[in-house]
């Protein structure tokens, strides 16, 4: 290798990728007909592996050399089976010798520095080969949720042996405090007709001690074993096999109660720069700045250089294991500015061609926390990328999200729903479902994920109880802010594009005010289902609005005609507007919808379009399209509220 060549030169260069690049799948692999080790460290000089029969013994059994191979692979292979023996590598490149678990590690011990070897067949669940996910659904709505705040609440009315576990998310009818009457947990996400979870990660994350104390929190966007579901989330962790089985009945449940599954990935960085990647192969799959030191665009401390071949073809493959193994439906890529436009597009045809177009969801975050060191030449997959990227790879929209409760800098600032001002120019660019572009362009809605909250920031509780000087936590909760929520959900339900939002939302989830609660304590962090309850008319409104639009065709539209539907734009009073969306279709009853909102604080007269209309949806219901009552000529569009009306499709009329 020329000695002269940094090791940035020599990892971007041609000549490398050419030499060295692997498509054979890493790993450990075990089967009945015996075990198969695979290390791609083409920079090592030596390799040795040890077995361990457990994950905490200090004693290794066998010391192996594996041999290595013409593209930097170092492998071995044994007709014994090693099912259920734990390893690790001891690498030594320039002279330095690093002890490291296996990159590719599809199973672990406790905390994850050793690896585990696994037949991985017997760790499906019962029915496992029968589990498939509900058919794709006419719109797509996403509920986030971490696995630990979701069940923790003892008025969930889980055991408590399965309390912030995924053994919770695998009971069917629990309800509050067990009453045997209000749902909870899995019954109430049935019961408020979201399409998608999002489960915040779930991959092996470094910040919880899975030894440790129970009460312990991390959102988890801090990467170890990229390839193994977090430990802390499994009865034991330190059973390697238990995890794995764990996680594969989550998603069963989760699709047998007519829910699909996204996994939130964190590829950009990992939780340290001294990574199992890194010790492998010092330095190949980071960024780093002319001086030698990690670049940091993700304001973690470390970036993975998505552009170089075996990074790409790391990333990749974790995807696909995860969409093969776990039967996940979607990804959602935590920080996707970060990752390169090619890698993103060549992930989107994979998943296309080996599970059909559309089957698998990619949404991700179309910016960075800071610049990244990338190779020149490079597109990195953000806002400046949707003109060329895959159309159907999603990102979040923030125009929507700041224009509607006002931007995340302060608390105190106001958007739509709460006296920020109502814009109808900026308003049918929200419900358009555009964005913001460096290329001045029109995005496509299946190419926005539109959202209020998530799990960054305040909640969308927290944020309009601060905008409006009020406190969080008061209870119950102020009709006036619970009016702008409302609001703020119709508005949200009426943009094209899919939808978005983090739960609790519905039920007007406080986290206190705190801003950022990744490492927050559960008091703060967990859902509380007795506020749910309490917040039940809440619930009721968004559960209407998820049944509603998933029957409007003018806004579900997903198609470069989509924008076309919105027929005129207008501004019956200050602070208000209405829109007129084409809503033709064949499955429709309604063939015009018109929608309005005001956040005045007086009621406004509205001349509405000609025809007969339904009030599908109004301020206080979401519900009303059940049996809607009637209205022409004039409607009343009362403070602070939505109407959603549609016309009675008539032949003559179109
Ligand atoms: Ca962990």
């Amino acid at each position: 290798m020329p000695s002269a060549m940094s090791d940035k030169q020599l990892f971007d260069s041609f000549e490398f990728r050419e030499k060295y690049h692997c498509d054979d799948p890493l790993g450990s692999f075990c089967s009945p007909k015996g075990t198969e080790f695979r290390l791609w460290a083409p920079t090592a000089s030596e390799v040795a592996l040890r077995l361990y029969s457990t994950g905490e013994t200090d004693t290794c059994l066998r010391e192996i050399f594996p041999l290595r191979d013409e593209q930097g692979v170092w492998r071995y292979a044994t007709g014994e089976i090693w099912d259920g023996l734990y390893y690790d590598y001891l690498v030594t490149v320039d002279g330095t010798t690093r002890a490291t678990a296996d990159p590719y590690a599809r199973a672990c011990c406790c905390n994850g520095a050793r690896s585990m070897v696994l037949d991985l067949r017997r760790t499906d669940p019962e029915g496992w080969e029968e589990d498939k996910a509900p058919p794709l659904p006419p719109e797509t709505v996403i509920y986030e949720l971490h696995v630990k705040d979701f069940s923790w609440d003892p008025a969930s009315g889980v055991p408590e042996e399965y309390r912030g576990k995924f053994k919770a998310l695998c009971l069917e009818d629990t309800t509050l405090r067990g009453d045997g009457e209000n749902p909870t947990c899995l019954a109430y996400l049935r019961r408020l007709g979201v399409t998608h979870v999002q489960l915040m990660p779930v991959y092996d994350y470094g910040s919880v001690d899975e030894s440790g104390d129970p009460e312990q929190f991390n959102w988890g966007y801090d990467p170890v074993n990229y390839n193994v579901p977090e430990g802390s989330y499994a009865t034991d962790a330190r059973r390697g096999e238990v995890r794995v089985r764990e996680m594969k009945q989550a998603v069963q449940a989760l699709h047998k109660n007519g829910l699909r599954v996204i996994m939130d990935v964190v590829y950009n960085h990992t939780y340290r720069l001294d990574s199992w990647l890194w010790r492998t192969v010092p330095w190949y799959y980071y960024r780093q700045n002319e001086d030698g030191t990690p670049s940091n665009g993700s304001g973690c401390g470390n970036d993975l250089a998505s552009e170089r071949s075996m990074c790409a073809q790391y990333i990749l493959d974790s995807v696909l294991y995860w969409a093969e193994e776990y039967h996940i439906d979607g990804f959602r890529f935590d920080l996707m500015g970060l990752l390169d436009a090619d890698l993103m597009d060549r992930i989107r045809q994979e998943l296309d061609r080996r599970w059909g177009p559309g089957e698998k969801l990619m949404l991700g975050e179309p910016w960075s926390a800071g610049s990244t060191a990338v190779r020149p030449g490079t597109v990195l997959a953000d806002k400046g990328a949707l003109g060329r990227m895959d159309k159907t790879i999603a990102v979040f929209n923030d125009t929507v999200r700041d224009s509607v409760k006002g931007k995340l800098w302060s608390a105190e600032d106001q958007g739509f729903v709460n006296g920020g001002g109502l814009d109808a120019g900026r308003l049918a660019d929200c419900v358009r479902g555009r964005t913001w572009r460096p290329d001045g362009a029109d995005n496509l809605p299946s190419q926005t994920v539109n959202y209020l909250s998530c799990h960054d920031d305040w909640t969308l509780w927290d944020k309009l109880s601060l905008a409006a000087g009020m406190d969080p936590t008061a209870s119950p909760c102020p009709p006036a802010l619970l009016r702008q929520n409302r609001l703020a959900a119709a508005m949200l339900f009426c943009c094209q594009g899919e939808l978005f939002f983090l739960s609790g939302e519905e039920f007007a989830r406080t986290k206190q005010g705190v801003k950022n609660t990744y490492r927050s304590p559960l008091a703060i962090n967990r859902m509380d289902w007795a506020r749910a309850w309490e917040n039940r008319d809440l619930v009721d409104y968004y559960r209407g609005l998820i049944a509603l639009r998933k029957q409007l065709p003018g806004l579900r539209d997903k198609s470069a005609k989509a924008a076309d539907r919105i027929l005129s734009v207008t501004a019956p009073a200050e602070g208000c507007a209405a829109l007129l969306v084409d809503n033709a279709s064949p499955d429709s009853p309604w063939d015009r919808l018109y929608l309005a909102f005001s956040a005045r604080e007086d009621t406004v007269a509205l001349t509405l379009p000609e025809g007969e209309w339904a009030v599908l949806a109004n301020g206080e219901s979401s519900l009303l399209w059940q049996d809607p009552p009637a209205a022409a000529g004039t409607a009343a569009l009362p403070p602070v509220s939505a109407l959603i009306l549609g016309r009675r499709s008539q032949g003559e009329q179109k």
